[in-house]
């Protein structure tokens, strides 16, 4: 049966109960997403194949016929450009990877895939997913759907513009320094990185490989739960960084209390008792009033559905910038190198020897953010300035860790900003590298430390735009911040508001 209510005001949740339930085919939902995609004015996609979209739907309604019931068959999501695809190319954001093509499939791509989504097409980012705004993308900015003169955040720009209109109900993203968290934060939607080796970094176009992470950018954390559960999971012989630790289903438990269900139980993430810790250092002068404001409004919920907020030190959290601006930028001129024109990437056409190839080549191929970033880890990994920055660097990485786990002797979750302001304009801080970093600030620690985190949608500042609240859990804490993202959506309709006319 067909239906022309609004399929895409639906959760994942939703779409795959009503896919499941036959009263909507896959190809149908698939269809009315393209369509959707293919008059988006925000640059959000890099790159649509409608015919290989429905080739996939068809697959997954065969599926369904078949008696399948998985919680994700059949509902589509699009994949940040940095997950190489075998059915779309793969840029990372790069005139270096222009039209690449990948042979095989990220492990999160074909996990995904076996687990029945349809994938979109791609969706854009900084390039090599190096920055906060999307506007280092070689191709176009996105924009954010809220106010279109902003940037929606990033790296994964494109995946929470194209979430917060929409345009998709789900989309992954990569999160280094912030980029799940950051996007998802300044566009209004609900991101969680895991924990450090918790998904496979196989087939993701390295960028800080000590920091990469992938995880899921939906509406609500119920549907990040859903999308978490089939990306997680050991992938040993592909990813030695992986975790072994078994996949875990991060949904279940949350369906148990959605009010969608009968009979509703208890939740199994109550939130009473819950310690919230907040690092004083995140409520400073730094963090702007109007995202000060939602932020303590949407603790004072916590407070009133039965959590206990404590203050706790992270007394190195300004460090983490100038630590994190050597560490990542080091490891990007490692990873980066591949990019040489004969291994990989972009050749110059025209050169006069080995050396003036590899020049051009790299010159042509990386833009601006690249390039410094090339400039400054190749610097501090040089002799003579190894051990002054690289080095320390890498002990002051330390130390913000051990200052969580004291944190997390006080406290079960850590809670505070995931900016310190809503989205500013495109353009505002293209010119000004440093203000970019800067506006890291509450991401990046951590990320240095591998700790879990997400943002959940709480409110609005200046200019209506969206502001997220950051949970931070200790590590493989994920379902006890999905669960207590989810009680906060359940007391709350923040995740449900949505920018009007951006497509
Ligand atoms: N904004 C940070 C950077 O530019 C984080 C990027 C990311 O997480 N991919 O490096």
């Amino acid at each position: 049966m067909s239906t022309n209510l609004d399929l895409h005001d639906l959760s994942v949740f939703d779409l795959a109960a009503k896919l499941a339930a036959g009263h909507v085919s896959s190809v149908e939902v698939t269809q009315h997403f393209l369509n959707r995609v293919k008059s988006e004015q925000l640059g959000a996609f890099l790159a649509v194949d409608a015919d290989v979209s429905l080739a996939q739907a068809k697959a997954a309604d065969l599926r369904l016929a078949a008696g399948e019931r998985t919680p994700l068959l059949g509902v589509p999501l699009a994949h940040k450009d940095v997950f190489v695809t075998r059915d779309f190319a793969t840029t990372a954001g790069s005139n270096m990877l222009a039209n690449y093509r990948s042979p095989f499939d990220a492990t999160v791509v074909s996990k995904l895939a076996q687990a029945g989504m349809v994938s979109l097409g791609k969706l854009n980012c900084d390039e090599f997913a190096m920055g906060s705004g999307n506007e280092n993308s070689a191709y176009f900015p996105a924009k954010n759907p809220w106010d279109t003169s902003r940037i929606p955040g990033g790296s994964s720009g494109g995946s929470a513009a194209a979430v917060a209109a929409r345009l998709i109900p789900a989309a992954t993203g990569t999160d280094t320094g912030g980029s799940i968290r950051q996007p998802a934060s300044l566009s209004g939607i609900t991101g969680i990185k895991p924990t450090y080796g918790r998904c496979s970094r196989y087939g993701m176009v390295a960028f800080a490989s000590s920091l990469d992470q992938a995880g899921p950018m939906a509406r609500s954390a119920l549907d990040c739960a859903l999308l978490l559960s089939a990306m997680a999971g050991p992938d040993l012989d592909r990813d030695s960084t992986s975790l072994d630790m078994p996949a875990v289903d991060y949904a279940t438990d949350l369906i148990a209390s959605h009010p969608n269900k009968q009979g509703d139980s208890a939740p199994k993430h109550p939130l009473k008792g819950l310690k919230i810790g907040l690092p004083k250092q995140f409520f400073r002068a730094g963090c702007a009033p109007d995202v000060l404001r939602a932020v303590r409004s949407a603790l004072a919920e916590y407070e009133k559905l039965g959590a206990t907020l404590i203050e706790v030190d992270l007394p190195l959290t300004e460090l983490s910038i100038p630590v994190y601006y050597v560490i990542a930028p080091a490891e990007a001129s490692s990873n980066l190198s591949r990019f040489d024109g004969v291994r990989y990437g972009h050749r110059a056409a025209n050169y006069t020897d080995l050396t003036d190839m590899y020049k051009k080549s790299r010159s042509e191929g990386f833009g601006d953010e690249a390039t410094r970033r090339i400039m400054i880890g190749a610097y501090v990994l040089s002799h003579g300035y190894y051990d002054a920055y690289y080095l320390k660097a890498q002990k002051i990485r330390r130390l913000i860790a051990q200052d969580f786990q004291t944190a997390f002797t006080h406290c079960d979750i850590i809670a505070g900003p995931v900016s310190p302001t809503v989205a500013w304009k495109i353009g505002d801080k293209k010119a000004d590298p440093v203000a970019n970093y800067l506006a890291d600030i509450y991401t990046l620690s951590s990320s240095l430390a591998g700790l879990p985190g997400m943002s959940v949608p709480a409110g609005f500042g200046e200019g209506g735009m969206p502001v997220g609240l950051q949970l931070i859990g200790n590590y493989f804490k994920e379902a006890q911040l999905l669960g207590a993202a989810h009680q906060f959506q359940m007391a709350t309709d923040w995740h449900l508001r949505q920018p009007e006319g951006s497509v």
